[in-house]
């Protein structure tokens, strides 16, 4: 295929369309910059997929002294609740207390509880848990979510599925979200904003020329060649493989890749709590309701050598989730239990730190200004991307002096226009409007699209005007949406990073689902 060259320059390139990558596309297009953005797969096929979904401050960040980057999460927490009250939810943690639950043995805090309190040998008081929960409750401006409560165990039903014994638990408040969901949404607001979203494009050389990067990319439609006046290497744990063998630029900055791994079994309890269970080994991990059938478990903490693509949870990881809730809930979970796992990369900035659990979670924007502006992006939370956008703009900002300020705070996402506590009136809203639809798929639909469900199901007056069932509720209309606004393009899309209906389809549906969007006009057309 000959090489397509697009000469005329946009202001940012984006590599990369995760959630850090998007977010700053998103900010860059409304601020009235031109932005084309690739990712070399689907969009939140990296890291942004296989989080642990929260939005949160970190409580035990606490433990590493990073009290910037746990207030600044705790800020954002509510900011962007109010932006997405369809894929975001506030989710209280109970975190069940135990005197031989212990410190991991080189954070600030142990050792300086070790110099003050030798004879707690690296056990965590309940009293250094209460001034953690007080400041969690206290540093990021709290008006939403409510505050931490005592609970005594052997009365509170979360104490039902719990072993016996457990007495004092506190409980606090962390907000869920459906993270790839989060950055198509940032993806589709980019566009909005006249951004350009590739994906299934790889960018392959970056170089400067005069004043502007001549970028070359790989895609399903043939190589194509870009210019752009700036360069945001956002690659997520690919971040150095792009300075090294994209921009070749030489760099002593690296990235630690960090695995994480979770686990998902049959649904462990009935209530809609989770768990922040401590471990005997200094680690923390959650329990966590998941797409209403199931419960979610994580997660691991270990160096990750192979390449960032290769990530999987390893039988040791599984049975390790296994037995640290083992500890915990009166059955046991066992590895025949878990129906599905899937690990992610993080890609931390390497700051020298020993062990995987306390390399800094913060992020580092780094300008290379020799000649036009590449902007590397190390590190980050689901939690801060978009403050970490609005840092990386303010980085930027010499080289754009029309672009306009900061606007993002609390500006709804597609289908996040409506109050934030309005989740339930507009499910009443949509049942009441598409009365055919059953109480699980209004709410699925709701949570998945917010008030642009209403313009999914369009003038639809009966199920089967939604078209064919592929299964587990995914309609042809629904597909058909995917493929037009979403950027889907195969049943893995759809079914693992749109939606998480996977975990309910079986093989034969996954292919009908594949050979009916191959069929499909509108796939063709996005992939040519
Ligand atoms: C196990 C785990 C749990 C986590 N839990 C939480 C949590 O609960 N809350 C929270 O706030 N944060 C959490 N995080 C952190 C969060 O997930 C990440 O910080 C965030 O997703 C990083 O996003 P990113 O855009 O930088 O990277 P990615 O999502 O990996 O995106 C980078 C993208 O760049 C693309 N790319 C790379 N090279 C190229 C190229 N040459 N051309 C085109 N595209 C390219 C990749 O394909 C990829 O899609 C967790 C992380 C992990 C691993």
């Amino acid at each position: 295929m000959s090489r397509t060259v697009s000469s005329a320059p946009v202001d940012l390139f984006v590599i990369g369309g995760g959630l850090n990558g998007c977010g700053i596309a998103r900010d860059a297009g409304g601020r009235g910059l031109t932005v084309r953005l690739a990712e070399q797969g689907d969009l939140a096929q990296g890291t942004s997929s296989a989080s642990t979904k929260l939005f949160h401050g970190g409580l035990r960040y606490l433990e590493y002294f990073e009290f910037r980057l746990v207030r600044e999460a705790l800020e954002e927490r509510e900011t962007l609740l109010t932006a997405m009250p369809h894929i975001s939810w506030p989710m209280r943690f109970v975190l069940p207390y135990s005197p031989d639950m212990r410190f991991e043995n080189d954070t600030p805090t142990s050792r300086l509880l070790g110099f003050v309190m030798p004879w707690m040998k690296g056990r965590r008081p309940a009293w250094l848990i209460r001034l953690g929960l007080f400041l969690y409750d206290n540093l990021g401006g709290r008006k939403i979510l409510p505050g931490t409560a005592k609970l005594d165990l052997k009365t509170d039903p979360t104490g039902k599925p719990l072993k016996p014994g457990f007495g004092l638990a506190y409980e606090y408040s962390d907000c869920w979200v459906q993270d790839s969901r989060l950055v198509v949404l940032n993806a589709r607001d980019a566009e909005a904003r006249g951004a350009t979203i590739m994906t299934r494009t790889r960018v392959t050389a970056a170089h400067r020329e005069g004043d502007l990067w001549r970028i070359e990319t790989e895609g399903e439609t043939g190589p194509a060649t870009y210019y752009a006046r700036a360069l945001v290497n956002a690659g997520g744990p690919w971040v150095e493989d792009v300075i090294r063998n994209v921009a070749h630029i030489p760099s002593t900055e690296g990235v630690r890749l960090v695995r994480g791994s979770h686990i998902v079994v049959p649904k462990l309890y009935d209530h809609d709590r989770c768990y922040f269970f401590q471990g005997t080994d200094g680690r923390i991990i959650f329990a966590i309701p998941y797409e209403q059938d199931f419960t979610l478990i994580g997660t691991t903490d270990m160096d990750h050598k192979g390449l960032p693509g290769e990530a999987r949870c390893t039988d040791e990881e599984r049975d390790y989730l296994c037995a640290f809730a083992s500890q915990y809930f009166a059955r046991p979970v066992t590895p025949d239990q878990v129906v599905w796992t899937y690990s992610g990369v993080r890609p931390l900035y390497n700051d020298g730190a020993k062990s995987a659990t306390a390399a800094t979670r913060d992020y580092v924007l780094s300008l290379n200004d020799q000649g036009a502006p590449l902007l590397n992006v190390f590190g980050g939370k689901i939690t801060t991307y978009r403050r970490l956008a609005e840092s990386a703009l303010a980085k930027l900002a010499p080289f754009f002096p029309k672009a306009s300020g900061k606007w993002t705070a609390r500006v709804a996402l597609p289908g996040g226009d409506f109050p934030v506590d309005g989740v339930e009136a507009l499910i009443a809203q949509l049942s009441a409007t598409y009365p055919f639809l059953s109480p699980r798929l209004a709410r699925r639909l709701v949570r998945t699209y917010g008030t642009e469900a209403f313009r999914l199901l369009g003038d639809a007056k009966s199920l089967s005007d939604l078209g064919r069932d592929f299964g587990a509720g995914l309609t042809e209309a629904e597909v058909n949406w995917l493929v037009r606004n979403e950027y889907a393009l195969s049943a893995q899309d759809i079914l693992w990073r749109r939606t998480k209906l996977g975990l309910h389809m079986n093989d034969e549906q996954v292919r009908a689902l594949d050979d009916f969007i191959a069929a499909m006009p509108a796939a063709v057309a996005a992939a040519e």
